[in-house]
């Protein structure tokens, strides 16, 4: 194959710069912090090493090494910058800077000895690739997502791609004099660096749109104060735990579960103080929930709670079990422990064909209703289909009601 370096580099800096511009596209309304900025810099300076690397026939042979070489390894700063911004980290570490000065003072310092230069300055674009994949797959960091496995997998290439490099340089097998007319391994290079930009950008923007999904997602199923399913998920969740209920004919227990004279404690503490009783106790009634139970909040301080495959009297069981730690869990507000208590309506025990979410919801809810009349702090029990054992008068504060 017969390449013209003019006609690749051409091909990359056109491709670049198309880059460039839908990330800047995709960037705009963004504050300039934003991780795509940093990103379509980075495309911009990974454009211009090209443009140098493309102009080695006009200019002097030291301007175009130096300032391609440069140029190159500001892109991959930028490009490591803008993946710990992606990650919320100002600061992209100790050394990611020293490249900018290394590439420089390698170039000047060992202009005459070009095997040492090209092998050199390969290893410090390795070490740079290899912080970015490091920050990529940093397991202090969310692991979900697939754009992070594009983006290593193509770093991944490129990093070979200059070990390649430095190996072949090392062992005489290009000439260093002059690496644009090694033609036989032009080929490679210019297609490994056309995948790789081109992968790398995809899979960048891949990540960022893929966490502003699961963020929509979020901010529509979750309650941002407590962090719980908010009313519409915990919604969605029972219709689909009635549907698998009434398919397999297994139990399905709902509690309905809400804060004792709550408005005192904003009356007397304020409403910060009722926000972090909200989210301790929703923080108890979660840690104690099994794995297959979900629980979400319903309204202001109440929640409910989905106990698939649950008798009743395993239902009153778990909803002593959840009162007596919201009992035991008082809130630490400055120098004040608040005590909270909570009242729980249970539904339990097998399902019917006529049975919906919202009939199962509203025993719940009446149950609750008896709990609060009867003096709170306590658990009621809604309609039932199945006898409540002796669990029920296991303790006190378990009332059974209309069974
Ligand atoms: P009961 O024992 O009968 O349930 O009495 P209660 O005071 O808990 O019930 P009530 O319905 O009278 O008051 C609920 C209070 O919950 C009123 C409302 O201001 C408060 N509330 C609802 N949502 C929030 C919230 O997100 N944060 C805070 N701090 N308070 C909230
Ligand atoms: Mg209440
Ligand atoms: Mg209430």
């Amino acid at each position: 194959m017969n390449l013209d370096p003019a006609t690749l580099y051409l091909v990359l800096t056109v491709v670049g710069l198309l880059m460039a511009f839908w990330v800047c596209f995709m960037a705009w309304g963004q504050p300039l912090g934003h991780a795509l900025w940093a990103w379509a810099l980075a495309l911009l300076a990974y454009t211009a090493s090209h443009v140098v690397f493309g102009l080695q026939a006009v200019l002097p042979e030291m301007v175009f090494l130096l300032g391609g070489s440069t140029a190159y390894a500001v892109a991959l700063v930028l490009m490591l910058q803008a993946v710990r911004r992606f990650q919320g980290i100002e600061h992209a570490g100790r050394w990611y800077l020293a490249p900018l000065l290394l590439i420089p003072l390698l170039y000047v310092s060992l202009a005459e000895y070009s095997t040492i230069r090209v092998v050199s300055s390969s290893l410090v674009y390795v070490w740079q690739i290899g912080l970015i994949m490091a920050a990529l797959l940093d397991p202090s960091q969310p692991q979900h997502g697939r754009g992070r496995y594009i983006l290593v997998g193509a770093f991944g290439a490129m990093l070979l791609m200059l070990l390649a490099r430095a190996v072949s340089a090392a062992f005489g097998l290009i000439d260093t004099h002059n690496l644009s007319a090694s033609s036989r391994n032009l080929g490679p290079v210019f297609l490994v660096s056309l995948c790789a930009v081109l992968s790398i950008t995809l899979g960048f923007v891949y990540m960022t749109m893929e966490r502003a999904e699961r963020r929509n997602f979020e901010l529509a199923m979750k309650d941002m104060l407590t962090g719980l399913a908010n009313r519409r998920a915990i919604n969605d969740q029972l219709a689909v735990t009635v549907a698998r209920a009434q398919r397999q004919g297994q139990y399905l227990s709902v509690l309905m579960l809400d804060i004792d004279h709550f408005k005192r404690v904003n009356d007397n503490y304020g409403h910060q103080a009722g926000d972090v009783v909200l989210r301790s106790v929703a923080q108890a009634l979660q840690s104690r929930l099994r794995a297959q139970d979900q629980i979400g909040r319903f309204g202001g301080e109440e929640f409910l709670a989905i106990l698939p495959d649950t008798s009743l009297d395993g239902a009153l069981v778990l909803a002593e079990a959840l009162r007596a730690a919201v009992e035991a869990s008082p809130t630490q507000w400055g120098a004040h422990r608040i005590a909270t208590t909570i009242s729980i309506g249970v539904r339990g025990g097998a399902i019917t064909g006529g049975d919906t979410a919202d009939s199962l919801v509203a025993a719940a809810d009446a149950a609750l209703y008896r709990a609060k009349q009867g003096g709170r702090n306590r658990v009621e029990v809604g309609l039932a289909t199945t006898p409540v054992s002796a669990l029920g008068s296991a303790s006190p504060s378990v009332v059974a009601g209309a069974i």
